[in-house]
């Protein structure tokens, strides 16, 4: 069968390797000059560390883990602890699973999609009418397409409909620093907040990422614009200059920069004639949820394993719903409650309720 896969991030580069073992001949397309980097670190949990082993990478990425133990300090506005916690015993981990950066997954996916793909970076998807019409001006007749393209599909929205039909804002927005010189020497996670605001310093001695986030009701903004969702960032904090807080926001302008919204997309169906959604194009959970990397791990598999036991498409497509429906829906509960924590509208009721949870 031709596959044509719309994005290479962790569900289109696992996807890729899937299909194209399966026997598929795959074709996969990024609009970046790569697979796009940035973020921070993510995990691999329950299922995904299966389906990674039966890739034949789970070595690769239990080497790159970083430390899942990680305590998070809340800091005044000039710097002094008032409250911590655990988040690895207080939370939802269990022993098996691995954090690791999502730049050294990506690396270790990328090479584990087999040579025979035809892999086209700096090429989008333009049109899909009489054909997947594609930025480089070759046209396509894929027996499937994979929308593989994040919350923001481009491959969703020419076939299911806007994304407002199926994005549930969580009312808040993250943005992610790499590198933060601000941070310089710090270890674990200092977290600063005033109400709805959040600022984050996450280290490991050496290296140091900021996440700044706030609590906002949607906004209109450009998600391939990143001059404009450095603006939104800045905007948000403008009157704010306790602890590291200027110093970070000076940094904005690195070049790996990411922001977006958190939300979910909630779908009734995955698939349509003969077009699959898989990883965030379909189910994101969520930055809260812990889980998208694995959603996408898991999808890509299930995805390839429908096709090869069911030779009609229709069918293997709505076995591969129905397998993933209960995993995505178990996914996304897991994204209630981290808000109150990290993104408390009362500052002081917040710590105190930690400190009352240590004594
Ligand atoms: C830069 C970045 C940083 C992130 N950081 C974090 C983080 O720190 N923590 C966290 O929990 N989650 C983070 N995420 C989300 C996380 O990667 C996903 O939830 C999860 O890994 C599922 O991945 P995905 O492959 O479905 O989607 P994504 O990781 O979003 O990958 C989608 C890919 O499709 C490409 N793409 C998009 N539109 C098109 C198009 N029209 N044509 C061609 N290609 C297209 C994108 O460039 C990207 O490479 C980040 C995502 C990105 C893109």
């Amino acid at each position: 069968m031709k596959v044509l896969i719309c994005g290479a991030g962790i569900a289109g580069l696992a996807s890729a390797h899937w299909l194209a073992r399966a026997g598929h001949e795959v074709t996969l397309v990024e609009n970046w000059s790569g697979p796009r980097r940035g973020g921070v670190a993510i995990d691999v949990r329950g299922a995904a560390l299966e389906v990674v082993r039966e890739m034949g990478v789970v070595d690769e990425i239990i080497r790159g883990r970083v430390p899942t133990e990680d305590v998070y300090h809340f800091l005044d506005r000039s710097g002094r602890e008032q409250a911590c916690f655990t988040p690895a015993t207080q939370f939802y981990d269990s022993p098996g699973d691995i954090e690791i950066s999502r730049d050294r997954l990506l690396d270790i996916l990328e090479r584990a999609v087999p040579s025979q793909v035809d892999v086209r970076y700096d090429t989008t998807i333009v049109r899909v009418e009489g054909g997947v019409h594609l930025s480089d001006g070759t046209t396509h007749e894929p027996d499937l397409l994979v929308g593989a393209d994040g919350t923001h599909s481009t491959v969703r929205k020419a076939v299911f409909g806007p994304e407002q039909r199926f994005a549930h804002h969580l009312g808040l927005y993250v943005a992610i620093v790499k590198h933060c010189a601000a941070g310089a020497g710090l270890s674990g996670s200092h977290v600063y907040n005033t109400p709805g605001r959040m600022v984050m310093l996450r280290g490991d001695g050496t290296d140091c990422s900021a996440l700044l986030g706030f609590r906002a009701a949607p906004l209109t903004y450009d998600f391939r614009d990143l001059t404009a969702q450095r603006r939104l960032v800045r905007e948000a904090f403008a009157d704010e200059s306790g602890w590291l807080v200027p110093e970070v926001l000076a940094e904005l302008g690195t070049p790996d920069f990411y922001f977006d919204s958190v939300a979910q997309i909630r779908m009734p169906t995955w698939s349509h004639d003969h077009t699959v959604l898989v990883g965030d194009a379909g189910y994101c959970a969520s930055f809260f949820s812990g889980m998208g990397t694995s959603l996408a791990l898991i999808g890509a598999a299930t995805l390839a394993r429908s096709l090869s036991a069911h030779a009609d498409l229709p069918t293997a497509l709505r076995a591969y719903d129905s397998a993933m429906r209960p995993v995505v829906t178990s996914a996304h509960t897991l994204a209630d409650g981290g808000a109150d924590i990290l993104f408390p509208t009362d500052v002081e009721a917040r710590n105190a309720q930690l400190r009352a949870a240590v004594s």
